[in-house]
């Protein structure tokens, strides 16, 4: 590749710098406006189709109407094509670098099959009954009331046990009244009944790594964009009318949001599927993503490519990207994958944006710290040891994960749930919300488990080999009120609750499932008949209800944190164990990893249990004798005034 250095000159900037709200196809009933940024093309066409779809034979693709663009602003190039044009697709045509290249608009918000042709659209056509007086949920204003269930769209209703009618389908998530042929229910109630606040949902923008013509015959998790502004194809029961997927998205979050969910969508801006044929680089070749000094692209994220988001057009591309989805899909915040890879002043700009119109919008991310050439000096990186830098967004707690089960990067490794010690310290500040790199619980995401690396189940399994499968559901249950007690955000993956596992056709744990068939990682809802996974799920459910319950759990400084918590001392080996107290809410926190039942003793006032290593909610479960409680072996107790 050439040196695209120059893209990140500060004069490059200055003159190419577009701050226009215009990008993309503007519908209006008499004519469409395009303006498309494209600062180094010699000439550019906008190309208008009939259909979404590229014919395998390129003399099929005959356009209807090639229309010649004119330069305008800040490198942009503008055209206006007159009559009603719903429905009608187009791409660009630009003659950069002596070549001519067809690409995508990389501002499409609605494209044919496979993301090739952006669709020209009214979008107000595509909101269903309800949708335009429905809002982004405001019940919830600290990110610490959040409690996040990860969950992929085919996941829930693949298998057969689901009950669920459109399988693999945003509307498979609209249906209520699914049950096993046990009669549990499943999907949308069930998910509900946990009492969960947010479905975070992994990506459903437009992906490359299904054909979306042949949906069924694969998975991915689809961390590789296409198309940033366009819903997934292969979700929907259309691929091949644009406005029908996002017709489906907007009925699944409507049903989600009349049911008291919010949606969480998983967003990948750190890369795209395919830098070479990623439409942006097609119209400015090189411009979107990073490149090393051999002419390389940069791979800090190990899918081939990073996004140059220190480049004025990529940060407002990004910006513009999230507040549209706000805006439009009315989704109520944001996961960002691999965010260590994007720069801070992207991330603090997309937060003010959209915390101007909806400031009950939140935001989190991976804050790996990954190897990135950067385009230009003294940019910082949206990771965990910058929390600082991006006050208000919140970081996997990877501390935390790992203290409980073992480093990912050692599958033999085992954690505090396993007995491990000299834990009780990171355990303590992870507990308090303020592990060593996070100064505030407003910006840690605490989990056991998401969709990468095994299952906590499965995890238990690989690195405990003589536990049995009651000692296994002792340490999910102890790492599950771990999770939820501590101060930070909740977070689990879909089936952590009902001991997920991830299992091959040979009986084989799969770890990294991303491209696993649906027989591996769809929701087996047959478990539900099993009282072992029937007894983790109510304790899950006991312990959500509790937190809800309990504002104490729930707090949102480092100086709210360190004056209502006292972290107790002299306690048994391993064993960690908090004092709680906020206008008139008292109670005392035990985690045992030990084998050992431990007897302790609490304060006289300290009157009734809560949780225990059995159940789990806001019915006391026993009264306290002459302030001696006993915590049984791998277990957590609560107990209160
Ligand atoms: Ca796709």
């Amino acid at each position: 590749m050439k040196d695209y250095s120059f893209y990140s000159s500060q004069e490059f900037e200055e003159k190419y710098t577009y701050t226009g709200n215009d990008l993309g196809a503007t519908y209006g009933p008499d004519h469409t406006f395009f303006r498309v940024w494209a600062p180094t093309a010699q000439a550019v066409s906008v190309l208008l189709y009939r259909d979404g779809a590229v014919a395998a034979e390129e003399k099929n693709n005959i356009p209807i109407k090639a229309t010649e663009m004119v330069q305008s602003d800040k490198g942009t190039w503008t055209a206006t094509l007159s009559g009603d044009l719903q429905g009608y697709y187009y791409t660009y045509k630009v003659l950069v670098e002596d070549q001519w290249r067809e690409a995508c608009d990389p501002y499409a918000r609605a494209t044919g099959v496979n993301g090739k042709r952006a669709m020209i659209l009214d979008l107000s056509t595509t909101d269903p009954h309800g949708f335009t007086s429905d809002a982004i949920p405001d019940d919830f204003h600290n990110i610490t009331d959040f409690i996040f269930y990860e969950l992929h769209i085919r996941d829930v209703s693949m298998d057969k046990s689901s009950g669920i009618v459109q399988k693999g389908k945003y509307l498979g998530l609209t249906e209520t009244g699914s049950v096993t042929p046990n009669g549990y229910a499943t999907g949308l109630d069930y998910i509900k009944s946990l009492g969960v606040t947010h479905v975070h949902f992994l990506p459903f923008y437009d992906f490359g790594s299904i054909d979306e013509s042949d949906p069924d015959a694969g998975f991915n998790w689809g961390y590789d964009p296409v198309n940033f502004n366009v819903p997934e194809g292969s979700y929907s029961t259309d691929p091949y009318h644009g406005d029908v997927r996002i017709r489906e998205l907007k009925q699944m979050i409507l049903t989600l949001h009349d049911h008291g969910l919010g949606v969480i969508m998983d967003v990948v801006y750190n890369h795209v599927f395919d830098a070479d044929t990623f439409c942006f680089n097609q119209i400015v070749p090189g411009y979107f993503s990073r490149q090393n000094p051999d002419g390389s692209y940069s791979n800090g994220s190990g899918c081939g490519n990073d996004t140059a988001s220190e480049r004025s057009m990529v940060r407002k591309y990004i910006v513009d990207s999230v507040l549209y989805w706000a805006k439009e899909y009315h989704i109520s915040g944001f996961r960002f994958d691999l965010v260590g890879l994007l720069d801070t002043e992207t991330i603090n700009q997309i937060m003010e944006e959209v915390h101007r119109i909806y400031p009950f919008v939140f935001f989190y991310g991976e804050g790996w710290d990954l190897p990135t050439n950067i385009s230009k000096p003294n940019i910082s990186l949206t990771t965990q040891k910058n929390a600082d830098k991006v006050p208000g967004f919140a970081f996997f707690n990877d501390t935390l994960r790992d203290a409980l089960r073992g480093s990912v990067f050692d599958t033999t490794d085992t954690g505090y749930l396993a007995g491990k010690e000299h834990l009780e310290q990171t355990i303590q500040k992870c507990f308090i919300g303020l592990p060593d790199w996070c100064p505030s619980p407003m910006q840690t995401v605490n989990y056991a488990s998401c969709h990468d690396n095994h299952t906590l189940f499965d995890r238990l399994s690989l690195t405990m080999h003589n536990a049995t499968r009651k000692e296994k559901i002792r340490m999910t249950k102890l790492a599950a009120a771990i999770v939820f007690l501590s101060q930070g955000i909740p977070f689990f993956q879909a089936g952590e609750e009902m001991l997920r596992s991830k299992t091959d056709e040979n009986g084989n744990i799969v770890e990294n499932s991303f491209q696993s068939p649906d027989e591996v990682n769809s929701l087996k809802w047959e478990a539900l008949g099993d009282p072992e996974v029937v007894d983790t799920i109510s304790y899950y459910k006991g312990l959500i209800a509790f937190r809800k319950s309990h504002p104490i759990l729930r707090l949102c400084s480092k100086s709210a944190v360190e004056n209502s918590i006292q972290i107790l001392q002299d306690l048994p080996n391993n064993v960690a164990g908090f004092h709680l107290h906020m206008r008139g809410a008292e109670m005392i926190i035990f985690f045992n990893p030990t084998r050992n039942a431990l007897t302790l003793s609490v304060s006289e006032e300290y009157k009734y249990i809560y949780i225990n290593d059995e159940r789990a909610g806001n019915t006391p479960l026993a009264t306290v004798e002459h302030g001696t409680v006993t915590v049984n072996p791998i277990s957590a107790l609560v107990v209160s005034i």
